[in-house]
C-alpha cells in the first residue's frame, strides 16, 4: 500500500555520505566483532537484560547497508551471524538470552499495571532478570526478516514463524496480557506490533495479522496504554505508557504497518496523529525528540509537557531521533509529503549526527541542546545500535517512484539507480548542501523517456530559480509539497536548482522561561562552549531581534552582534571537550 517505492541508491557522498562510511567502516565492525551480539544466545543467560536487541538491530542496519555496497565481508559476517542465531532457537520457538525460569514463556505477566520501577535501571533490571524477552523477539523478528528480503531463505521465515507462534501461544486469545509484560505499562512490549505486521507481510499468513489486531485490543483494554484511541481523540503522547518516548514512537510504526496491511484509515490516523503531535510539541530546533523526567511520568526517557520544557534539563536519548526518522520515512512511503522528510533530515543532520563521535566508533546515549561535554563512549546500548539504521533508512530514501514521477527526495549529493520507467542509467545530485542548497542533478539514462520530474526544498532553504540545460523551466509546487517538471529526459540533461538557506529564529516557551534558538537551512545553529555560560546575550530581546542581531560573514560564519559569540552548525558543536549551547534565554 505505499505510494512511494524507492530507487536503489548507488552512492551518498557529502557529509551524509562521511558520516554514514563512519559507522560502516568502524561501528559496524567494532559491534560485529565483540561478541557480544550473540552472546548472549549461545550462553545463556545473556549478561544484561536487554543484550538481546543488539543483534537483530546489527542485522537491520548491516544488511541495508551490504545492500549498497555489496561488500563480500559483510555479506559473510552477516551469513554467519544469522545461523549461528538460528542454531540457538530452543524447540518450542524460545530465541531470547534468558534462563529457562525468566523467559516469557515462564513469566508471561511480570508487572502489574501498578508497579513502579525505572527501566533505565539496569541493576534493578538485572536483579529482577525479567523484562526485556519479548523485545528480544521483537528485534530477532525485525532483524530476520530484513536480511531475509535481501537473502531469500525459507529457514529463516521458519524460524520467525516459530518464534511468532510462541509467543501467540502466550499471548494470544485469551492468554497472557503482553501489557502487564516489562516496563512502562507495556510499551515496551508492544513494539512486537510492527514486527508481527512484517511477518505477515513476508508469509501473507492470516493468525500473524490477528495477533497483531489482539495486541492492539490489549493496548486499548488497558487504560494507561490506549494509544491508539488516545492519539484518535486529540490527546497527547505524555500520558500513553507514561510517554515512553522511543517505544511509543516504535508502536506507532506498528500501527502504520497494520494500515499498509489492512487499509483501515484509524490505523494511518493514529499514526499521523501521533507524527503531529510529536512535531509540534515535542521536537527541539535539532530534530531531536526531546524528554525529561517529571513528576508524572515514569524516567528521563519519557516526553513532557511543552510547559516542562527547559534547555539545561531536557535529553534527547538516540533510539528516539532514530525512532523518529524510522516514523517519518514510513509516512512519507505511504502518503508521499514532502514534510515527512524535511522532518527526517533535518534530525539526522543535527541531534543524530551530534550524538555520533567523528572516530566512528563512539556515540552517546544521550544529548543535550545545552550542555558543555556530550557523553560519548563505546558501550554497546540501545542508541548506538539504534542510530545506524535510521542512517542506513534515510540512505536508501533519497528518490524514488510516486504517481509515475520520479520523485528526488534530497539535494544532497548521492548518485541513484533509474528504473526503466525512467530509461535506466542513473541519476546524480551534485551539491555542498547542507551547507549550500544551489544542486545540479545529471541524469544519465540509457534512453530517454518523458515524465515529471518532482523535487523537494529541504527546510529553511528559499528557491531563486530552476533551468534545465541551463534555460529558466517553469515549476509548480504540487500538493505533496514537490516542485514538479514534465518534459522529456536525456542522457547529458541537468536540472539545475538555485537556492539559498536562509536564516531563522524558533522559540520555546516553557513555564520557566522563553529561549530562541536559529537554523539557517536545515542546520540547527549552536554556540561552542566547553563551560557553562555566564552571559545572556539576548537578555530581554524578542526573537525577532535576535534574529537582526545575527551577522553573517562572507565566510559564512555567523556572530551574535558585538557579543563577540559565534554560532556553529549544532553537531560540530559536539566534542570531547565542548558542547553546544543551542537556545539562549530571550524576552
Ligand atoms: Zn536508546
Amino acid at each position: 500500500m505505499n505510494k512511494w517505492q524507492a530507487l536503489g541508491t548507488v552512492g551518498v557522498a557529502g557529509s551524509q555520505g562521511t558520516r554514514l562510511d563512519l559507522w560502516r567502516r568502524h561501528r559496524l565492525w567494532f559491534v560485529a566483532e565483540s561478541g557480544y551480539l550473540i552472546d548472549g544466545f549461545e550462553h545463556r543467560p545473556g549478561v544484561h537484560p536487554w543484550q538481546g536487541e543488539h543483534l537483530g538491530k546489527w542485522l537491520h542496519a548491516a544488511t541495508l547497508a551490504w545492500r549498497m555496497t555489496g561488500d563480500e565481508r559483510l555479506a559473510a559476517a552477516l551469513h554467519d551471524n544469522v545461523e549461528r542465531l538460528l542454531a540457538t532457537q530452543l524447540g518450542d520457538g524460545y530465541l531470547g538470552t534468558y534462563a529457562g525460569d525468566a523467559t516469557f514463556v515462564a513469566r508471561p505477566e511480570n508487572v502489574t499495571v501498578a508497579d513502579p520501577h525505572d527501566d533505565t535501571d539496569v541493576a534493578n533490571a538485572k536483579r529482577r532478570g525479567i523484562g526485556w524477552d519479548t523485545w528480544t523477539h521483537r528485534y530477532n523478528l525485525y532483524g530476520l526478516l530484513t536480511y531475509e528480503r535481501f537473502f531469500p531463505n525459507e529457514a529463516v521465515v521458519d524460524a520467525c514463524r516459530r518464534m511468532a507462534d510462541l509467543l501467540i501461544e502466550v499471548y494470544g486469545g485469551g492468554g497472557a496480557d503482553l501489557t502487564n509484560y516489562g516496563t512502562r505499562k507495556g510499551i515496551s512490549a508492544t513494539t512486537l506490533l510492527e514486527s508481527i505486521v512484517m511477518l505477515h507481510e513476508r508469509t501473507h499468513d492470516a493468525k500473524y495479522l490477528d495477533f497483531a489486531e489482539h495486541i492492539v485490543e490489549r493496548m486499548e483494554a488497558n487504560p494507561a496504554l490506549r494509544l491508539m484511541s488516545s492519539l484518535l481523540k486529540g490527546g497527547g503522547v505524555v500520558h500513553p505508557g507514561e510517554g515512553k518516548g522511543y517505544q511509543l514512537m516504535a508502536n506507532l510504526l506498528g500501527y502504520l504497518g497494520l494500515y499498509r496491511c489492512t487499509g483501515k484509515s484509524e490505523y494511518l490516523r493514529t499514526a499521523v496523529n501521533g507524527w503531529t503531535e510529536i512535531r509540534e510539541k515535542h521536537l527541539l530546533v535539532t530534530g531531536g525528540p526531546w524528554t525529561r523526567h517529571t513528576d508524572y511520568n515514569g524516567n528521563r526517557e519519557c516526553f513532557a509537557r511543552t510547559e516542562d520544557f527547559d534547555p539545561g534539563e531536557v535529553s534527547v536519548e538516540g533510539c528516539c531521533d532514530a525512532t523518529w526518522i524510522q516514523l517519518c520515512l514510513h509516512l512519507f512511503e505511504v502518503l508521499g509529503e514532502s514534510k515527512y522528510l524535511d522532518a527526517a533530515e533535518t534530525t539526522l543532520y543535527n541531534s543524530l549526527h551530534g550524538h555520533q563521535h567523528p572516530d566512528g566508533i563512539q556515540w552517546c546515549y544521550f544529548t543535550a541542546p545545552n550542555e558543555t561535554k556530550p557523553r560519548y563512549g563505546d558501550t554497546i546500548h540501545c542508541c548506538a545500535s539504534s542510530m545506524p539504521r535510521a542512517m542506513e533508512m534515510q540512505a536508501a530514501h533519497l528518490a524514488g517512484e510516486i504517481d509515475g514521477h520520479l520523485a528526488i527526495g534530497t539535494l544532497a549529493p548521492c548518485s541513484v539507480a533509474l528504473s526503466e520507467a525512467f530509461g535506466g542509467g542513473a541519476l546524480s545530485v551534485e551539491s555542498d548542501f547542507p551547507a549550500d542548497p544551489t544542486t545540479e542533478i545529471r541524469f544519465e539514462p540509457q534512453s530517454g523517456r518523458t515524465y515529471t520530474c518532482e523535487f523537494r526544498l529541504p527546510a529553511g532553504v528559499k528557491l531563486h530559480r530552476v533551468a534545465v540545460n541551463g534555460e529558466k523551466a517553469a515549476i509548480a509546487l504540487n500538493r505533496r509539497g514537490f516542485y514538479e517538471l514534465r518534459r522529456r529526459w536525456d542522457r547529458g540533461d541537468v536540472l539545475a536548482i538555485e537556492a539559498e538557506s536562509t536564516l531563522r529564529a524558533h522559540t520555546q516557551v516553557g513555564e520557566h522561561g522563553r529561549w530562541v534558538a536559529f537554523t539557517k537551512g536545515s542546520i540547527a545553529l549552536a554556540q561552542q562552549v566547553s563551560s557553562a555560560p555566564d552571559d545572556e546575550p539576548f537578555d530581554g530581546r524578542q526573537p525577532e531581534e535576535a534574529l537582526a542581531m545575527l551577522e553573517q560573514s562572507a565566510d559564512g560564519s555567523i556572530r551574535i552582534g558585538d557579543t563577540g559569540i559565534a554560532l556553529m552548525p549544532y553537531h560540530l558543536a559536539c566534542t570531547d571537550d565542548s558542547g553546544p549551547r543551542t537556545y539562549f534565554r530571550c524576552g
